[in-house]
Order: C-alpha cells, then structure tokens, then sequence
C-alpha cells in the first residue's frame, strides 16, 4: 500500500477514535528515530508516551523476542513460566513491591490496583471501597479506570460509571483530608500527571498522602504508568520522592513496545488476591515477559538512569533559557525526561512546524508542548530540537 492508500483505509475501516491522525504511517524505527513509509526520517520526542524507553528495535530486546519466540509465545497461565518468575523476581528485587500480577495495559493493571485495595479490605470484613483520585488525572479507558479519570471530557459519554470515586485537585491534602472517611479504601495518583499536563506532585504532598494513609488506614495507589522505569530520573518515581506507596503500577516502557504492564503490591496488601479474584489470558505471556526482562536488564546494568539524569538535566537547563527569552512561555516543569512547556497560546501549530523540521513532539491539552524521548536520547540531540524550538518561537515572539 502507498502511505495515502494507508491513511485512507483507516479512514474506512477502522473507527475513528483517534481523530487525525498524526500524518506518518510508522514503518520502522531505529534507537530515537521513527521511519514513516515515505521515507522520512524523524527524531522522535514522543516514543515514550507510547512505550519506549531504549528507543525503538533496541537488538538484544528484538534479539531476546525473536529467540523466545522460536520456542513459545504463550500457552496458559494455569502452566508457569521460567520467564515469568525470572521478571516478577527482578521487579521485586528492584522495587518496595513483594509481588506482580501482569496484565497487558496500564488501563488494566490500573483496573486491577483497584481491584486488589478493595480485595484487602473486603478479606478483612471491612467495609472500605471508596478510591479517593485526583482532578485532571488519567488512569485509562475501562470503565473502573474512566471512574477515577479526573477528567469530565473523558466520562460524560459513558454513564454510569462503577460508583466510590470522589475527587480532590492535584497537590491539595487539604481536599484529600476532606474527602476521606470511614469507608475509604485507597488514594490513586499519579506522581506526575501526564495526560493531564505535565503536573509534578510536589514532595510535601506526597509525603503527606502516604501519612494521611498510614493514620486512616487507607492503602496509596501511584500510577506510575507513564513516570515508571526510568523515565523521572529513578527507575520508579516513588524512588525520586522517598514515599513508598502501597499499591503501584507500571505499563508503557516496561516491555520496550512489547504490550505488558504490572500491578506491584507492597507489604501483606501482596496477599490480598486468592485464587479465582483476578487473571489476564495474555498477562505476563512469556514473550511480553522476555522484552521487559531485557529491558529492565539494560536499565539497570548499562547506567541508563545515570544518562536520564544528566541528558535532563541539560534539557531543562535549555528549555529555561527559552523561557526567560519568550514570553509565550508560562512554564517549564517535569522530571527527568518527562517535561512540559506550558505556553500562552494553543500549540497545536508549533506542533505541526515542529514535524515540519522532522522532529516529533505532544501536546498534553491546549497548552502545554510534552517531551517524552526514549531514555536513550542523547545531548545533540535535544540540542537539534531546542534550536528549532528557538527558531520556531522567535517568529511567533
Ligand atoms: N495511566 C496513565 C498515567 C497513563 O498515562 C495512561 C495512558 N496514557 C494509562 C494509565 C492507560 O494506559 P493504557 O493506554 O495502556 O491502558
């Protein structure tokens, strides 16, 4: 098929649930470059909003899912699976977590987490159910993670939602403390929000929330579906701010592309599913499961945080000196190599000039640019992006 041929079909027969597209039909990628059919070559700034975290077709990930794939994609999980035990044991190993379940999208692992903190208390004869979540946040698309998606836009179409879901705005315990009461199970939050612009959770809040939870027993669910596996600067963010959560989980980057994410439970809430609670016909499939044990392997033996933490820190440092020279620019913020612009007009078209240059960005909303790159993003290249950014804002300034 030609690239338009593409562009057309999905017109016809796929439901239009994306809207426009992004006009690049992926054909392949290379470490932080994304090929579009035609041809084209783009530095890519949005691969880890989808799943990458060491760039795309990264060999011994592709190698590890072309070797498992030769002896087994997947049979049952009434079987095990050397893979399965291998990955669960290094998440644990590198983690505050004593067990994973594996599921195959943020949006179920998130589903999931709920499950498992109303599980605790439901085990316990306890009438705790309500999940206390946060405005503008995002947790997926499922009915229970739509539930506690703090985002109207998102809800409205598909009422009624599963009930026990209250809402306080992000960074605010004061709300969180108004909030709770005799029947509140957990509190879901993501350290930073993504979708929701970029939003850092400040230390004190966080802080704050886990004793908030310790004092009402109440269990502290982080969705780290976006900032998880390196992305902050820390191989989990809840690492970068020094709260231990109860419940959390991961997603996107974990399998390289792979399709797998990982509900880690902390302490005896790892002993609250019984056989018959939950389970996924394709979660923690032993090829999803090789890809994220290559992954976190790289991660964490090849000093790939040490390389987030200083490549970020020369990002952040660039995009500053942006700020102080426009004043389209409200905001810079973010952690490690999850960083939004906020701007006082739409972005929607530096987006477009953007592309136009062959460098991929996001929006998160109206107004804030999102920086995602795979991890493995070096200096020149943030400076090619940083100088069309700077070209860019000088003819709209
Ligand atoms: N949680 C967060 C924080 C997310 O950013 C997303 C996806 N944008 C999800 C959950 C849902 O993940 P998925 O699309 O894999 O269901």
């Amino acid at each position: 098929m030609k690239k338009k041929e593409v562009m057309q079909a999905d017109k016809k027969y796929h439901m239009n649930v994306y809207g426009d597209r992004i006009p690049v039909v992926a054909k392949k990628g290379q470490g932080v470059y994304l090929y579009d059919k035609d041809g084209t070559e783009y530095l890519d700034f949005t691969a880890g909003i989808a799943v990458n975290a060491l760039g795309y077709n990264h060999p011994q990930v592709t190698k590890a899912i072309q070797k498992q794939a030769e002896n087994i994609l997947h049979a049952s999980n009434l079987y095990y699976f050397e893979i399965q035990s291998k990955l669960s044991k290094l998440l644990v190993e590198n983690s505050c977590a004593n067990k994973v379940f594996f599921a195959n999208s943020g949006a179920e692992a998130n589903e999931g987490a709920i499950k498992l903190a109303r599980k605790y208390f439901t085990k316990q004869s306890k009438d705790k159910y309500k999940i206390i979540a946060t405005k503008d946040s995002f947790h997926g698309r499922t009915l229970a993670t739509l539930a506690a998606t703090g985002q109207e836009k998102y809800q409205k179409p598909f009422t009624p939602l599963p009930q026990g879901f209250d809402f306080a705005p992000y960074n605010d315990l004061e709300a969180v403390k108004d909030l709770i009461d005799e029947k509140t199970a957990a509190i879901i939050v993501e350290p930073i929000q993504g979708e929701g612009g970029v939003n850092p959770a400040t230390k004190e809040y966080l802080q704050g929330l886990r004793e908030l939870c310790d004092q009402k027993e109440i269990l502290l669910i982080f969705d780290e579906v976006q900032t998880g596996v390196g992305r902050t600067g820390s191989l989990f963010a809840y690492q970068e701010y020094g709260v231990k959560p109860d419940i959390f989980t991961l997603a996107k980057a974990l399998g390289n592309g792979m399709p797998i994410s990982s509900i880690l439970a902390c302490g005896d809430v790892a002993e609250a599913f019984e056989p018959g609670d939950h389970a996924s016909t394709f979660g923690g499939n032993p090829l999803a499961c090789r890809a994220a044990y290559a992954t976190l392997k790289i991660i964490l033996e090849e000093n790939i945080i040490d390389q987030v933490k200083e490549v970020a820190n020369y990002f952040q440092t660039e995009l500053a000196k942006l700020e102080d020279k426009y004043a389209i620019i409200k905001d810079v913020r973010g952690k490690g190599l999850m960083i939004g612009v906020e701007l006082r007009v739409s972005v929607k078209q530096i987006i477009k000039q953007v592309r136009e240059e062959n460098i991929l960005i996001l929006n998160a909303g109206e107004n804030v640019l999102r920086f995602l790159p795979p991890l493995i993003i070096n200096k020149d290249h943030v400076t090619k992006l940083i100088e069309t950014l700077d070209q860019i804002l000088s003819e709209l300034d």
